[in-house]
């Protein structure tokens, strides 16, 4: 079965084809600036030179049409035909509370993924865009949307919900959703096989540190707490999200800086986090790099992002009595070992010993000392494979 895995982005959009007979990567490509100038497609065919293809892309229609030539180019391509493609799996950053796990798309479920366009204005309406390029494009083929909340839904009321006024909650479903799911689920599951134990009997808490970054709490398979919430602004110090703070600050900055809601919204997700308090960067190198020639701010950024990681991981033992094994992953969860040995240092009474060789590797690894009764692992997420296994599930 071969699968297409779509990732659409207002202007930009992902792709992968696996085959799934045994999960092979065929060929992965980005196409950059759709509806702007200088568009272009980079297609990368395993195992072959990468193309660069530059022309007009106006719209996610001629994307989709430019990336199925792509797959289809006797040179370059990795299939014969269109007919190949089986079945074609999108990501959907948001489910609300519609969808606990990946659903075939059909109108009922496109009616319930529009509702979410006013939650997820950045996000669910490209997904859409890029869907229905797909229905025109590859008509009868099976669809598949993969939600970034869905491994979520499994979160208890008691640690979903905010404490609002219950009516006022339930009116506009005003309650933590989360985000990431999709890669907390392949790493807690990843770290299950590594440690040759059963996911149902392991208690594993998954930090995604990217750009975005967020923490789950995962009880014998199941999320039941993360720092996300309403929308992907809560919970760590991100890149250039402001993460928790004390929701009395919002009014007070709109005050004080005549900002109107969707300017403070704005301001939230782009110009605080590691980037606001550093004055530097967004970029974790940047400040590893300042930090070590002496800027205390970029410094202070690293400090505050770590210490918010540790206490999290600190309360998500606290909810499931304990922790088997702590996942990093991302961008910089799976690349800077400084990031890991700041966070893991302090936590000795969890059981975690860090191996400071192997922390200091790359790729996959357990690297914790041997007989740590909390292993530390490192584990590269991918989402893409996810979601074809996703789509495979559903569409077979
Ligand atoms: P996203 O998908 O949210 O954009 P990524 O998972 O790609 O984010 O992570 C991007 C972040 O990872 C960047 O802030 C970058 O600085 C950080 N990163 C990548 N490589 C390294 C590294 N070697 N050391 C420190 N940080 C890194």
């Amino acid at each position: 079965m071969i699968i297409l895995v779509i990732n659409s982005g207002s202007s930009s959009l992902k792709y992968q084809v696996f085959d799934m007979q045994n999960e092979t990567l065929l060929a992965k490509g980005l196409v950059e600036r759709i509806g702007l100038n200088g568009s272009l497609l980079t297609h990368r065919p395993s195992g072959k030179n990468p193309v660069v293809m530059e022309t007009d892309i106006p719209n996610h229609d001629t994307a989709i049409q430019m990336t199925v030539d792509a797959l289809t180019h006797e040179e370059y391509g990795v299939i014969k035909s269109l007919k190949e493609i089986d079945a074609v799996g999108h990501r959907v950053a948001h489910g609300g509370d519609k969808f606990p796990d990946s659903a075939i798309i059909n109108e009922k479920a496109l009616a319930d993924i529009r509702p979410l366009f006013e939650v997820a204005p950045l996000h669910n309406p490209p997904a859409v865009m890029g869907i229905e390029a797909c229905q025109h494009m590859l008509p009868g083929v099976p669809q598949v949307a993969v939600f970034d909340t869905a491994f979520h839904q499994s979160i208890p009321e008691h640690a979903y919900m905010y404490a609002l006024p219950y009516d006022l909650a339930k009116k506009y479903s005003l309650r933590r959703y989360g985000f990431h799911g999709t890669s907390h689920k392949y790493v807690a599951q990843r770290a299950a096989d590594m440690l040759d134990r059963p996911l149902e009997e392991l208690k594993i808490i998954t930090c995604h540190l990217g750009n975005g970054a967020s923490i789950a709490a995962v009880f014998h398979g199941n999320s039941i707490d993360t720092s996300m919430g309403f929308t992907p602004l809560e919970g760590l110090v991100m890149g250039t999200r402001v993460g928790d703070m004390d929701p009395a600050v919002v009014p007070f900055i709109m005050e004080k800086e005549n900002m109107t809601p969707a300017q403070v919204s704005d301001f939230m997700n782009k110009k605080c986090g590691v980037l606001g308090v550093s004055g530097v960067s967004s970029d974790f190198r940047d400040l590893e790099e300042g930090a070590g020639q002496g800027n205390e701010q970029c410094r202070l950024a690293l400090d505050m992002f770590a210490y918010r990681v540790k206490k999290y991981i600190g309360a998500y033992a606290a909810v499931m009595n304990g922790v088997d094994a702590i996942v990093f992953t991302a961008g910089l969860g799976e690349n800077s070992s400084s990031m890991r040995k700041t966070v893991c240092n302090g936590l000795e009474y969890l059981g975690v010993r860090l191996d400071e060789q192997k922390n200091k590797g790359r790729g996959e690894a357990d690297v914790s000392l041997p007989g740590a009764a909390c292993h530390v692992m490192v584990i590269p997420t991918n989402e893409e494979l996810m979601i074809a296994r996703d789509t495979f599930r559903l569409a077979k």
